[in-house]
């Protein structure tokens, strides 16, 4: 099989696997929050990944609260940031984890107000701006910082100064572009920021919110006081000290890999565009290194796939595949249903080979060429 479905989840790193290993031994029983030798050896190399997790995203190591995921992540940043009685404002093309959360928000009393795009899936930091100045009370502002769909990126600290400049909070999902070293908390004026492990080559089932110094929020759950109340409930070593390496290396190695990865993403959109007459590239160019995400109006992406079970991509929709509904980020960024229908997105990562890539993008040529009956020119 390939494996073109990074950006639903990257392989875990094999030093990641080495470093989480004995903590899942017997040998390595102890509760970190527990006051013996045994628990303190786990709040140690707790807090060594927390210091790596900080360092990844420029922040520092008290601002780290260990969650299950971004998903979490999201949800405890708009639920516990939102300002009493303050709107929240979050772009068309959030994931969804984040979008899922204003029933629960309106219900609350925060006006929920989403952002449009534009044709890439941007954010105008004006449009910001002007909506910002109608609100009669600071609001929490949520955009994220690459898309997980388009791969395009946000003007994160513009939009964050803009932000500020409103008295609002700024909260980015960062699950995406974090591993790529794009972004950096306290110098881009970023409040939270939301990071998974699994997207950048640590384990599922771990990630962080990052909260600034001066950023009041409110625990979800009433129980427990690990995480300072913030987010109580024991924290599971190894997937904290996995976690933690995984952040390591994406920071020593992201400027290089980047690099390599939009090569190679580059090289995919050459080899299909220039086999695929009328195929249409999705978001913006400059975006994640490993996203392209691409449409050909009349192909019916799902059975695409369907009939290629050894290559791993996605269609129109984000890291569940059972939405048979046209992805809400290719409407919001102007596409018809069909050219929704007809979305493929191919996530590449940092294991990803070219010959991989050769390979994969054969396959589709060949597939899209012998579905239609006709030949190709009737799908165009
Ligand atoms: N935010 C973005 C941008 C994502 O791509 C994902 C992927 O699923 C999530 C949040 C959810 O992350 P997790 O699987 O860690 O809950």
């Amino acid at each position: 099989p390939i494996y073109l479905d990074h950006l639903a989840s990257a392989p875990l790193a094999p030093a990641v696997l080495d470093a989480m290993l004995p903590w899942l031994s017997a040998a390595a029983v102890g509760n970190p929050h527990a006051a013996h030798r045994p628990g303190w050896r786990a709040a140690e190399a707790i807090d060594a990944a927390r210091a790596e997790v900080a360092a990844l995203v420029g922040a520092p190591p008290g601002a780290v609260l260990f969650t299950s995921g971004a998903t979490e992540a999201n949800t405890l940043a708009l639920l516990g940031a939102a300002a009493p009685g303050g709107a929240c404002v979050l772009s068309a093309v959030e994931h969804a984890s984040a979008l899922g959360c204003a029933p629960e928000l309106r219900r609350r009393g925060h006006p929920v107000i989403l952002l449009a795009v534009d044709g890439d899936g941007r954010v105008d930091p004006d449009r910001l701006a002007d909506t910002l100045a109608r609100q009669p009370a600071p609001a929490l502002v949520s955009i994220m910082a690459a898309n997980n769909e388009v791969g395009t990126r946000q003007p994160l600290a513009e939009l964050a100064a803009v932000t500020r400049a409103r008295g609002g909070r700024f909260h980015s999902d960062a699950a995406q572009a974090a591993g790529w070293g794009m972004v950096e908390a306290t110098a881009m004026g970023l409040d939270l920021v939301s990071l998974s492990g699994h997207k950048l080559g640590g384990p599922m089932g771990i990630g962080a919110l990052v909260v600034g110094e001066a950023v009041p929020l409110r625990p979800p759950s009433p129980g427990g006081g690990q995480q300072r109340g913030l987010r109580p409930g024991t924290l599971p070593t190894a997937l904290c000290v996995g976690f933690g390496v995984a952040c390591r290396l994406a920071r020593a190695h992201a400027a290089a890999d980047a690099r390599r990865v939009a090569a190679l993403r580059d090289r995919l959109w050459a080899r299909l565009s220039a086999a695929l007459p009328g195929l249409r590239r999705n978001g913006a160019p400059d975006g994640l290194p490993g996203c392209l995400s691409v449409a050909l109006p009349g192909l019916d992406a799902a059975d695409l796939l369907l009939g290629l079970p050894d290559l791993a991509a996605a269609t129109g929709s984000a890291c569940h595949s059972d939405a048979a509904e046209p992805s809400h980020v290719l409407r919001a960024l102007g596409r018809s249903a069909e050219e929704a229908h007809g979305t493929l997105r191919f996530g590449l990562g940092r294991t990803t080979t070219a010959e991989e890539v050769e390979r994969a993008a054969a396959w589709v040529i060949a597939a899209i060429h012998a579905g239609s009956p006709d030949g190709f020119r009737d799908i165009m």
